[in-house]
């Protein structure tokens, strides 16, 4: 085996190995990253995922490989035999399933071929002939394991999807044209996989041109914050150029990897479920669905709820156009027999009869006819006072690059002990329908300073209940932002005495039992004010006020110098002398 890895022979480490563990616990063991272990056994042919178990003799070529002195550990062996604990028993039901993969990136970068060159090389031969239109999504075998892959390329679709809350996602592959190097779009594809916690393969396409400019590429995924291997990262960087086919079997190598490392599994006896990634009306067979499998296995025959519609499937057809019976988990496959069209994102449902599905249908229509009214920000601001929600998420865009700075660090020195500040996208340039799925899916705010919300923007704004807010003063955003938290912020409430009165007769009234004539020593007191009665230093009671009456008639206020008749709630045990606090409650925020 070839030596790679944090760790280089010419280190002289040891290693203590037991007969048998995982690759995860190999990994603790020797300070060298999963994914490299995982690596190193995929170059002699062997297909790991992290909690593959290896036994000493794999284990500890695979540690001498890093330059590691391997011993063996002594055990002890316990008495009697291990009981399997839950993971071990579940696993049994858990099968793994092909990765689903996006390609994102900057507009010209290559997403397209690359998709082109994938399906055209590397689809099943026995499919190829078949595919005479896209769905939506195709898959490849590679080294008898399948991939996934979405072909519609950016991150539009991929936020639209998660916005109606579905993850389809498993890898983002982000392209970026070695000539061109990090591009907006790039930063942005990169803002939205960190948001959905995708992780992220690097294809550096375009590599045949003789502009090409790896380094580049690299130094500015660095000052992106995505650090590749080489830089002592996690992401994989495979350049490719999408022209000649160059890198295109490496780049679906390590989706694999990637997909290994994942460790993506799920049980097929879960009920079938999945997401819309694609939904026509086809004039002869109405309308038409592409559904991805996420769990269990789809039918036909079966009687499916998506979104506000739903059919008993009536024929299914897979990517490249052959009538299918079932499919399973990470399959894309179109669906016949839907009542109306589905929309993307929508999510399908098996149901055991069709009054249940029915029924779910029009529940789920009343329920979308009252919830148009609420705004996403509002949920927001409910779920963190209710301390559910730690993050307030912003997508900053500013008319120039030299604001963008200022404001996010100042708005997110915002953040307090309850609720952290996040820009988790910032850009120049108009607001655009992408920033606003990015806020929907994040539940965030959509800030715009000096800019202006395109009109595609407004529309999905108002679809999706975000919150855009304009600004030309930096003041202002900081301003506003900090009230929206203050609104968020549980406050912590302070006790502001108004007045004092002392007791000096009580009164029996057959009505109201008794009540204290009392001199008002202090300050000013008022029927709305809470009261302690103070005996000495005790507190006798904390209570509120009842009646508060000069002579016989009714006031609202009394000042200091002045003498009334007051009675408490739930209180009639005065004495003479005793010391009637008025105070009020006020909220106070953090600065
Ligand atoms: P997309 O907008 O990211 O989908 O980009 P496309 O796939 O449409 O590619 C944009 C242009 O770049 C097209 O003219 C492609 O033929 C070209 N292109 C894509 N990949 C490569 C490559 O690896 N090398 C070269 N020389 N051209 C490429």
């Amino acid at each position: 085996m070839a030596v790679t890895g944090k760790k280089t022979a010419t280190q002289n480490h040891s290693v203590e190995i037991p007969p048998q563990l995982s690759v995860r616990e190999l990994s603790e063991l020797m300070e060298v990253t999963s994914v490299s272990l995982i690596k190193q056994l995929m170059r002699g042919g062997i297909m790991a995922n992290i909690n593959q178990v290896l036994d000493f003799q794999l284990a500890g070529r695979l540690a001498s490989s890093f330059g590691y002195e391997v011993r063996r550990k002594a055990v002890t062996k316990r008495a009697g035999s291990r009981r399997p604990d839950f993971d071990e028993l579940s696993a049994g039901s858990l099968k793994p399933r092909p990765p689903v993969v996006t390609i994102m990136g900057h507009v010209d970068h290559g997403k397209t071929r690359i998709l082109d060159v994938i399906r055209q090389t590397k689809v099943m031969e026995s499919e190829a002939g078949g595919i005479t239109q896209h769905i939506g999504a195709y898959q490849v075998e590679v080294n008898d394991h399948r991939i996934t892959f979405l072909d519609t390329p950016g991150h539009e679709a991929f936020t639209t999807m998660r916005a109606r809350g579905a993850q389809l996602t498993d890898i983002a592959v982000l392209v970026v044209a070695a000539d061109d190097g990090v591009m907006p779009q790039t930063l942005e594809a990169i803002d939205h996989a960190k948001a959905a916690g995708v992780p992220i393969v690097v294809a550096m396409n375009k590599m045949d041109k003789d502009n090409a400019n790896p380094d580049r590429v690299k130094q500015q995924l660095a000052e992106a914050n995505l650090l590749i291997e080489e830089w002592g990262g996690e992401v994989v960087l495979v350049p490719t150029s999408a022209k000649n086919g160059d890198g295109i079997d490496t780049l679906l190598e390590t989706l694999l990897l990637v997909a290994e490392i994942e460790d993506l599994k799920t049980d097929p006896r879960l009920p079938a479920g999945g997401v819309v990634i694609e939904s026509r009306m086809d004039k002869q067979r109405g309308p038409m669905a592409t559904v991805l499998v996420q769990t269990g296995i789809l039918r036909v025959g079966d009687i499916a709820v998506i979104g506000g519609t739903w059919g008993k499937i009536k024929a299914m057809y897979n990517y490249a156009g052959k009538q299918i019976k079932k499919s399973g988990p990470s399959t894309p496959v179109q669906l016949l027999g839907l009542a109306s069209i589905a929309q993307v994102g929508d999510i399908l449902k098996t149901f055991p009869s069709e009054q249940q599905a029915r029924n779910t249908v029009q529940k789920r229509i009343d329920a979308a006819r009252e919830q148009s009214q609420g705004s996403r920000l509002q949920t927001v601001l409910d779920q963190i006072n209710k301390g559910k929600v730690k993050d307030f998420n912003v997508v900053l865009k500013a008319d120039v690059q030299g604001s963008l700075e200022p404001i996010r660090t100042s708005l997110e020195q915002l953040s307090n002990e309850e609720v952290k500040v996040r820009v988790i996208h910032s850009g120049t340039g108009n607001i655009t329908g992408s920033d606003v799925m990015l806020g929907a899916t994040s539940s965030g705010l959509v800030v715009g300073f000096n800019v202006s919300a395109e009109t595609g923007a407004r529309r999905v704004a108002d679809v999706e209940g975000v919150d855009i807010r304009s600004y030309a003063v930096i003041y202002d955003v900081i301003d506003d932002v900090s009230k929206i938290l203050r609104g968020m912020v549980e406050p912590t409430y302070v006790d502001v005495i108004d007045g004092h009165a002392e007791v000096r007769n009580i009164f029996s009234t057959t009505k109201k039992g008794r009540v204290a004539g009392v001199y008002v020593t202090e300050g000013k007191i008022a029927r709305s004010h809470k009261v302690r009665v103070l005996r000495g230093k005790e507190i006798v009671c904390e209570t509120t006020v009842a009646s508060l009456k000069r002579f016989k008639d009714d006031a609202s206020e009394v000042a200091a110098g002045y003498e009334c008749g007051v009675g408490l709630n739930d209180f009639t045990d005065y004495a003479e002398g005793d010391i009637l606090e008025f105070y009020h409650r006020e909220a106070k925020f953090a600065a």
